[in-house]
């Protein structure tokens, strides 16, 4: 629309697309409000359209991904999570925490452990969807009362993973960001369920998806409703064994130049080793990465799964305090944790 357009004029255009036999989503923006138009499936004739009062022009769309899409909306979104932390803005978040829920007593101490070198959100699985049958499978949904605790005592939000649609109605009651593991990228029906949460999601790219296969399965969750998606690069399958993953970080460009949606980096499991989450964590913010996730343990040899790539906590601090600087240099911020009790 026009800048400047009636409200009565963006009802009108909402009215001639609903008779249309196509669903209006209004949005406004800081300049206009757009109206995106879905429920086609093939070009839509726009003449109707192009003639209304207010109208300024009409764009076609020409991803296959649509809602997640720059051409849909220009801005980027935005995720707002409680207590004022963003994903998406100026500041950048710091996920941390192990791979898996353990213990009280491992999980407490990792959250204390991140939380003091700066981490606003806790990461810690309850549900594995582990390669191999006989790896640990987390310890399920006590592992979820766990979370919560952790995250009464520090003050930390949490993101923990969901690997079935049932999983999700258990998960989102402790989650304040709900994540989708690279496995489980295609599964369509935890996807429609993830979109239907009410939660923000975090979806991490398959092993050997390309990026337009990861837009489309983020336009699953906005196709459901939730704008509050959240993307992670964390490698693909390459053809090189001395690294876990080929950590795509081409892709966090490629993806801000395609989408408005936030998108955050995961070297743990990007390259599969301590020593080289480091310099690619690094790398991550300084490519324009909206957060980091990192695994950390708090004694890794002991850890049931991924200890040889989780960073020791005085690793972490260290890391904490390198990537402040360097969000500087390109006009970011570490996101910084809220005081305990506020
Ligand atoms: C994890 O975050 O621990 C995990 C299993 O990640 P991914 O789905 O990226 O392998
Ligand atoms: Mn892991």
């Amino acid at each position: 629309m026009r800048h400047g357009a009636t409200e009565a004029e963006v009802q009108r255009v909402v009215g001639v697309i609903r008779e249309m036999g196509y669903q209006a989503r209004p949005m406004p923006g800081t300049q206009r409000t757009a109206v995106g138009l879905v429920g086609n499936d093939g070009r839509v004739d726009a003449s109707r359209l192009e003639g209304l009062p207010g109208v300024q022009e009409v764009i076609h769309v020409s991803r296959p991904y649509k809602q997640v899409s720059r051409e849909w909306k220009p801005e980027n979104t935005v995720v707002r999570l409680p207590g004022g932390v963003t994903v998406g803005g100026t500041d950048v978040a710091v996920i941390a925490g192990p791979c898996s829920v353990e213990s009280g007593s491992q999980l407490i101490d990792a959250a204390r452990i991140v939380r003091e070198a700066g981490a606003v959100i806790l990461r810690g699985g309850a549900f594995k969807p582990l390669t191999s049958p006989y790896s640990f499978q987390g310890l399920g949904r006590p592992a979820l009362k766990l979370l919560a605790r952790a995250r009464e005592e520090t003050g930390l939000l949490i993101c923990t993973e969901a690997i079935d649609p049932d999983g999700v109605g258990w998960v989102v009651e402790v989650a304040d960001i709900i994540q989708i593991g690279a496995r489980n990228m295609q599964n369509f029906s935890l996807l429609r369920a993830a979109g239907r949460a009410g939660k923000p999601v975090l979806l991490k790219r398959g092993i050997s998806a390309t990026i337009t296969e990861l837009l489309l399965s983020a336009e699953y969750l906005l196709a459901e409703g939730n704008q509050d998606v959240i993307l992670c690069e964390r490698g693909v399958r390459g053809f090189d064994t001395l690294t876990r993953n080929l950590f795509d970080l081409s892709a966090i460009p490629v993806v801000q130049k395609l989408s408005h949606l936030p998108i955050i980096a995961d070297p743990s499991h990007g390259t599969g080793l301590r020593d080289k989450v480091i310099p690619m964590a690094r790398a991550a913010i300084a490519a324009g990465a909206d957060g980091v996730m990192i695994e950390v343990h708090p004694n890794p040899d002991e850890a049931k799964s991924d200890g040889s790539q989780s960073l020791f906590p005085d690793q972490f601090a260290q890391l904490m305090r390198e990537v402040r600087v360097i969000a500087e240099v390109i006009g970011r911020r570490i996101a910084e944790p809220a005081p305990v009790g506020a």
